[in-house]
């Protein structure tokens, strides 16, 4: 069963795509860490974020990894041709330069083919812009996970201390989500929207465990009538 999780920056996905995936014993696949990778490796080449062909050759010439402690069935971290970029590509650089490389089509193209192949390994929890509209749209669950900017920010601002990443100017990052939903949402290619058949969670005032238990519930409902 491939459940997507699609929505804007900060909404909540990753720790809702992770705790689902937990709780159902299935894979995770944070397709925003793949786009980031991309660009930090673009930046570290001097690869020009303008050039899509350039930078659909990177795309289809790195090899991006997941990789995972022992015994642990999440991904620990992500590295690229064999570099450990799972800190690096949270900066604030890396906020910025993965808008233009993530609207590049030819990096779509190569990045949503890994993505698909990766799916088709097992069950997977799937977060990211496009994913019920064009990586899988055929699949079983399709959640659209929505919160206020405001709450976006403030939540973005936590992870990072969280992930041992330091503190972010709150209003910086709220300009910054702001910025990337409109250059997301309004991109030519798999523009971030809602699929049709997404079921809408807005996670503002939510407490996140009401989410994850949502979702749980209605991928076991499904199971169930699949046997
Ligand atoms: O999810 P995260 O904020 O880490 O994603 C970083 C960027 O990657 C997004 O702002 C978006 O431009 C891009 N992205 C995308 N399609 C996806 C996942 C992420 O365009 N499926």
């Amino acid at each position: 069963m491939i459940i997507a999780i699609d929505g804007p920056s900060g909404a909540g996905k990753s720790t809702v795509a992770e705790a689902v995936a937990r709780k159902l014993g299935f894979s995770c696949l944070d397709t925003g860490a793949m786009y980031r990778a991309i660009a930090w490796k673009a930046l570290e080449e001097g690869v020009s974020l303008e050039d899509d062909q350039a930078l659909g050759d990177l795309a289809r010439s790195s090899e991006i990894q997941f990789y995972h402690e022992a015994g642990e069935p999440l991904p620990k971290g992500v590295a690229i041709d064999g570099v450990d970029v799972t800190k690096a590509i949270r900066t604030a650089e890396i906020d910025k330069a993965v808008s233009p490389v993530s609207a590049a089509p030819s990096v779509r193209e190569a990045l949503v083919d890994q993505q698909r192949r990766i799916g088709a390994t097992g069950d997977y929890v799937i977060e990211g812009r496009d994913i019920g509209t064009v990586v899988f749209p055929n699949a079983e669950l399709k959640i659209f996970l929505t919160a206020s900017d405001e709450e976006r920010a403030h939540r973005r601002v936590r992870q990072n201390v969280d992930r041992g990443l330091g503190s972010m100017d709150y209003e910086e990052v709220l300009a910054d989500l702001r910025r990337r939903d409109a250059y997301d949402s309004s991109r030519a290619t798999s523009p971030l929207k809602a699929a049709d058949d997404a079921l809408l969670l807005d996670s503002t005032g939510a407490y996140i465990e009401e989410v994850i238990d949502k979702i749980c519930a209605l991928a076991l409902d499904l199971e169930r009538k699949g046997d």
